[in-house]
């Protein structure tokens, strides 16, 4: 914006009505910067984003910034950072420019004072000089006496003088509270609710520009959402009480209502309401548990709309073509890990090694540079899930490895690709590839392997060692096993595992010759010397 327009109109003709195909939805999401940017966020982004491209229309992002007092200093670069990283950029909004703007409340002060003036002058809206002692009191007296708390527009009410009284007597600027009408019904059609209906006896007179000069989200959404063009208002289920206040506000000023749709609430696997128990629920708590973000947006999609072929994993594009605001679901999607590892894990997996390779090392670098000390990775087992931390140097010596090398880490992740749900289970389970990352097993479970015996443990290594070569294939590996198994009368498991536990430090493991294969025959011999290092050992 070059100039600040000084009056309403000259607002209206700065933001002319947009000139878009048919059915195009411009829709918004509206994010306050006041902490790590949260999965509803990731949501509504990813349902908004959608609806966009589904249409031809347009997505914009504004920084809903007015409540100075929960701001959080670099919170909106995290936010402009998140929705790159899920790939569902906004088409309008700080750092992606647009005509709308500016994209952030806080610079559009002037419209919503316009706005509040314009309300007073016609006695739709009053000012309130109210003191927060006397509503403090108000508000007890109510709940002392059973009544719901609400303010008793005392101010509402007052005459000319009493107004000029109270305004020579105050010592802050007054708020500015919206008149609600005292009776009848303020309803609205939700797109994937039945018609919503409030009583207006029930309404408070909201504030509408609060002491500071800021607006309140009642004011600052309404004026933003008809100037920006909004043609779908899509928001949390957490607003709707809001709903009436804003349509009596629409019409105040006699602007059309855009279209509501209002998401349900993400519950978490015991079906509350995502919350600070739920635990970490931001989306880079997602990204850093290596999440790809494809995976990411088709489990968001999957939780709360039916691909009509019943589908799980799908492209985000079947969403973007398929998906229309009326099919969202009403109950509250639940955030399920296990699906969500199900869905992360076919992603991973028809990703092909290349890909792989530089998503993991895209993802290693990031994670590296926000740990400080340790970072924690969801390691899934029968028992449950659990957050394990790693040291900041073991994650390093991970990546150090990983990339010594594409080839040799390309080898490594086409092996199996789907035991990785997210990346970091490359880095907890693929360490055993790496040959400055193997710690050999101790002496009593390569014993085990032997039936407890080390000195066959240590005979049959010996015999092993010298056999295994460098041209060798898997059906040498397993005939020379086999061989070994039949003159000491064993059972070929025997070897194998024996084998297994010396090469990898593991009993539980991918296919031992495959992993043979991928680290070659001087490791595996050098492993193996070490093996019988440990056995030796009294
Ligand atoms: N700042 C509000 C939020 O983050 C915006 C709600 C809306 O979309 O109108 O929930």
């Amino acid at each position: 914006m070059t100039q600040t327009p000084h009056t309403l109109n000259e607002w209206e003709a700065l933001y002319p009505p947009r000139q878009l195909p048919a059915g195009a939805e411009v829709v918004r999401i509206a994010p306050s910067p006041t902490g790590k940017p949260h999965i509803g966020t990731a949501f509504q982004a990813i349902v908004n984003y959608g609806m966009a491209r589904g249409s031809n229309g347009v997505f914009v992002l504004r920084i809903e910034d007015t409540d100075r007092k929960r701001l959080v200093p670099g919170a909106v670069e995290e936010i402009l950072d998140s929705l790159n990283w899920l790939q569902v950029p906004p088409d309008e909004g700080p750092g992606h420019g647009g005509d709308y703007g500016s994209y952030i409340e806080s610079e559009r002060l002037e419209s919503f004072k316009l706005v509040a003036d314009r309300l007073v002058a016609e006695g739709k809206a009053y000012p309130c000089y109210c003191t927060p002692e006397r509503l403090t009191a108000l508000r007890e007296g109510q709940l002392a006496a059973g009544e719901p708390p609400r303010y008793d527009r005392h101010c509402r009410n007052l005459s000319p003088d009493q107004r000029a009284a109270a305004a020579a007597q105050a010592s802050a600027p007054p708020v500015v509270r919206l008149a609600m009408p005292d009776s009848g019904m303020i309803g609205f059609d939700d797109l994937i609710r039945d018609h919503i209906e409030f009583s207006a006896a029930e309404q408070d007179d909201p504030v509408l520009l609060k002491s500071d000069g800021y607006p309140t989200y009642h004011l600052a959404s309404t004026v933003d959402d008809h100037f920006m063009r909004i043609t779908t208002v899509v928001r949390g289920e957490e607003w709707i009480s809001s709903a009436p206040k804003h349509i009596v506000l629409y019409a105040a000023l006699g602007w059309e209502v855009p279209r509501m749709l209002h998401t349900p609430l993400l519950r978490d696997a015991s079906r509350r309401k995502l919350g600070k128990r739920s635990g970490d629920t931001s989306i880079g708590y997602y990204r850093a548990q290596g999440y790809l973000p494809e995976a990411f947006r088709n489990f968001i999609t999957r939780i709360i709309w039916t691909h009509p072929e019943g589908k799980d994993v799908y492209p985000y594009d079947d969403f973007i073509r398929l998906f229309k605001g009326e099919a969202l679901t009403k109950s509250g999607p639940v955030v399920d890990p296990a699906l969500l590892d199900h869905i992360s894990c076919e992603h991973i997996r028809h990703l092909g090694a290349a890909p792989l390779y530089e998503r993991t090392a895209e993802w290693l670098a990031w994670v590296l540079a926000r740990t400080e000390e340790s970072v924690e990775f969801e390691v899934v087992e029968k028992s449950g899930r659990t957050l394990t931390p790693f040291a900041k140097g073991e994650l390093q010596r991970f990546a150090d490895a990983f990339t010594a090398s594409r080839e040799f880490s390309e080898g490594v992740l086409s092996l199996e690709p789907e035991r990785y749900k997210k990346l970091s289970d490359i880095f907890m389970h693929a360490r055993l590839f790496y040959a400055t990352l193997f710690s050999p097993a101790e002496r009593d479970l390569l014993a085990k392997q032997a039936k407890g015996d080390a000195a066959l443990a240590v005979a049959l290594l010996e015999e092993y060692l010298p056999l295994h070569d460098q041209s060798g294939d898997e059906q040498q590996w397993q005939r020379i096993g086999y061989g070994l198994a039949e003159r000491r009368e064993l059972k070929p498991g025997v070897v194998f595992m024996l084998l297994r536990v010396a090469i990898t430090g593991l009993e539980r493991t991918p296919p031992l010759f495959s992993i043979m294969r991928v680290i070659g025959a001087d490791e595996v011999r050098r492993r193996i010397g070490l093996a019988l290092g440990a056995l030796r050992e009294s």
